[in-house]
């Protein structure tokens, strides 16, 4: 089961916290992209599972370069099992959710991260809480039915009181997913020098902890069940595309910095967009770096990446996805992690039949991972 990605890397403004590859909105650049881009769209001749439009902002497109876009990805979308594009909410009309409804995307991920203004402001964010709310109500009153929204928790400025006021607010709203999750300190991030320079102190850990499992203890009371360290939804909404991304299924990635995966071997993209573009008029790879994974490597990473799902790994089912039978590829680790009452196993007939995180765990997901790889 193939996935498509899709990396749109243009953003209205760069935020404090942000790590992912993005630029500045150029009118020009973003034209000469969509075209590139869509040209190598149309080329592809094969079924995918699920679509991704991803960023940056997608939304940030406008509605001719959307349209665009959407029209060279009409032959597989109608085809595909999910579709999804993230929006922000500054970048969002009525009109460009009626262009998106009405191209068959099926899943809106807007990322309202947080619905306290004070908040926004400090991440340095440029829309207001209530525009993030009319951003939400746009997408339901035009055909959107599956809508996730985006949270952090952990800045500096809020309290945990102030946290359990958001998630109130946030399962009152017509979504059905919401990924929560805790800032973090990147390196080359305006936010690390900020920490660096003493402007902001980060939360200490023991607060950030304390909102994750608020967390962790409200959403599944109001229906959104936890399927993942960061992913709550509610029954029949959980995210095909992620989904199959965590159980390290193949996807191809299209566009600057894009990576895909398959069969075994892992390509990245180049980062700088003028050299992508460039490349691809002549007809060259952008590929950047490529890594082929031994079948050992390819399961222990199978393993580092299913684990962080609340459903853990079967054993039956990673012998059938791997080849390799779990615990001897992991018995050390994974005995020491239970004996951590990090993990925990599922037993059948008195045998151990799949392990995943226990509530202890959760907090230290992280290093799990990296011990299983
Ligand atoms: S909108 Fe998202 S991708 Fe763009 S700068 Fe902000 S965090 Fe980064």
């Amino acid at each position: 089961m193939t996935s498509l990605y899709i990396h749109i890397p243009f953003c209205a403004k760069k935020c404090l916290y942000c790590d992912f590859y993005s630029i500045g909105y150029e009118k020009e650049l973003a034209q000469a992209y969509i075209k590139t881009i869509s040209r190598q769209i149309k080329l592809l001749n094969e079924k995918f599972y699920t679509i991704y439009i991803g960023g940056g902002t997608p939304t940030s497109l406008d509605i001719p370069l959307l349209h665009e876009l959407l029209k060279a990805l009409s032959s597989i979308s109608k085809k595909c099992n999910e579709f999804t594009i993230e929006a922000n909410p500054e970048t969002l009309s009525q009109e460009k959710i009626k262009l998106l409804r009405g191209s068959g995307v099926n899943r809106i991920s807007i990322g309202v991260q947080s619905l306290n203004d004070k908040k926004l402001k400090a991440l340095g964010r440029i829309h207001n809480s209530g525009r993030a709310l009319e951003s939400i109500r746009l997408a339901e009153k035009n055909g959107f039915s599956n809508i996730n929204i985006d949270l952090i928790f952990g800045v500096w400025s809020e309290t945990v009181a102030d946290w359990r006021d958001e998630l109130r607010a946030a399962v009152k709203l017509p979504v059905k997913h919401i990924s929560c999750y805790s800032l973090t300190y990147e390196r080359h991030t305006q936010l690390f020098k900020n920490v660096k320079n003493k402007v902001v102190v980060p939360l200490p850990d023991s607060i950030c902890a304390r909102m994750y499992k608020l967390t962790m203890d409200y959403l599944p009371k109001q229906k959104f069940r936890q399927y993942e360290i960061s992913n709550f939804a509610k029954r029949g909404f959980e995210c095909k595309h992620n989904l199959n991304y965590w159980e390290n299924n193949s996807y191809m990635g299209v566009g600057v910095s894009a990576v895909s995966f398959i069969n075994g071997v892992r390509e990245k993209n180049i980062s700088g967009i003028k050299e992508y573009i460039r490349k691809m008029q002549k007809g060259k790879s952008v590929v950047c770096s490529t890594e082929k994974l031994s079948a050992k490597k390819a399961a222990l990473e199978t393993a580092a990446i299913k684990i962080r799902t609340i459903d853990g790994i079967d054993f039956g089912w990673f012998r059938k996805r791997t080849g390799f039978d779990f615990m001897a590829l992991e018995k050390g680790a994974i005995k020491m992690l239970v004996k951590e009452k990090l993990l925990k196993y599922r037993i059948t007939n008195k045998q151990p039949k799949a392990v995943s995180v226990t509530e202890k765990g959760l907090l230290f997901c992280d290093s799990i991972s990296s011990q299983l790889l």
